[in-house]
């Protein structure tokens, strides 16, 4: 059974009105519980929790030592293309944005990477936007052959693929996908999708099933924080992580957790998510998803970041740029949104360490795959 099936069985505002009538006493027995369930789930997330942040908290901190140790892999954005043919709502990169466009030549790309390589990173994300008549599959899979010289780990967050394409990946070098599906909400991704490919709701939704069958090592999902109602949300991600952690159990499960930034086009969050319901979310995800990684950028501040170290997350991005061509140069492109946390990436490194954490820059190569599989 395919994610779309599960997901297909419930609706959305019956979950919300499940989460929202969770009571004190069902979020006492899901923190009881060694291995919390869906329902827990729902009372983890609900307004009655939000009393129990500090045993949350605890119970967070302590799996998360428990699986991950006390490190934080540091990983850097390296944009390649900010031209999209989708018009998303709340994303700078919008069709309907008047931004410069600008899509890095081979020589850049280099440049982009050896910045990166020389700040100390060993992993790198690789974004574009979706504009499938100049950065295409041969595109990305070049670029990656390019920079893999330079790093341990690649990682693409593109539009989705077929699995033929992501095994193109694969053989390229790339060993992480992040896809995330923005909202599990079907109308809200129709309000907030009005053209492009990206309209399609389902096929996204299953790009990382597709992912894992071509034998992606990590596969990160989440929702864009802000669209929809973030329990809901958090719901539906934690569900979705469950069915790929079952099913693709060779790959390791990431949850990215991006809340909305400004970004050309003025969007506005439609269900803003205050600093402690951040922690409350990270808190349940970790309670569900005890071996998930939990991924968070620069767009939080830099005090927020430092706070939410201890409680579950195991990455971060340092000293990020949005634009193509944005670390070489005074972003010549237009950037997809604004960072919040400039602080350079040794910077973070020495805060993460003055917190008893060890910062990792590479904790994975490729060489381990034969033996691991
Ligand atoms: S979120 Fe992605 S697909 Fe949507 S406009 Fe931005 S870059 Fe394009």
């Amino acid at each position: 059974m395919s994610f779309l099936e599960i997901l297909n069985q419930y609706a959305y505002p019956g979950v919300r009105d499940q989460i929202e009538a969770a009571t004190g006493s069902d979020v006492e027995r899901a923190l009881s519980r060694e291995h919390p369930d869906v329902r827990d789930l729902a009372a983890l997330l609900s307004p009655a929790a939000a009393s129990y942040l500090e045993p949350l908290a605890r119970k967070a901190h302590s799996l998360t030592v428990q699986r991950f140790g006390r490190n934080i892999l540091l990983y850097a954005p390296l944009y390649l293309s900010n031209l999209c043919s989708n018009g998303c709502r709340y994303c700078g990169f919008s069709a309907e944005n008047r931004l410069a466009r600008r899509t890095l030549n081979p020589a850049e790309i280099q440049r982009e990477a050896r910045i990166l390589y020389d700040q100390g990173f060993r992993h790198v994300l690789l974004l574009t936007g979706e504009a499938p008549e100049s950065v295409d599959d041969a595109f990305i899979a070049a670029a990656v052959r390019q920079v893999k010289p330079l790093f341990s780990s690649i990682g693409i967050e593109v539009y989705p693929m077929e699995v033929a394409a992501y095994r193109q990946m694969v053989e390229a070098g790339v060993d992480a996908l992040t896809l995330y599906q923005e909202t599990y909400d079907r109308e809200l991704y129709a309000e907030l999708h009005p053209f492009g490919r990206k309209r399609d709701f389902d096929w996204r939704l299953a790009g990382p099933e597709r992912g894992g069958a071509a034998g992606l090592r990590r596969i990160g999902i989440g929702s864009l924080l802000g669209l929809g109602d973030w329990r809901t949300e958090g719901f539906f991600t934690a569900l979705h992580g469950l069915y790929l952690g079952k099913h693709f159990w060779r790959s390791q499960l990431t949850i990215g957790l991006p809340r909305i930034r400004p970004a050309d086009g003025g969007f506005q969050p439609l269900h803003p998510v205050s600093d402690p319901q951040m922690v409350q979310l990270i808190c349940a995800l970790r309670l569900l998803l005890p071996d998930a990684g939990l991924v968070l950028s620069t767009r939080e501040s830099a005090a927020l970041r430092d706070n939410l170290i201890p409680l579950g997350i195991t990455q971060m991005s340092a000293g990020s740029c949005t634009a193509p061509g944005g670390y070489g140069e005074a972003e010549e492109g237009g950037r997809q949104f604004a960072i919040d946390d400039e602080r350079s990436p040794e910077t973070v490194a020495a805060t993460i360490r003055a917190q008893g954490y060890e910062a990792v820059w590479k904790d994975w190569d490729a060489a381990f795959l034969s033996r691991a599989f």
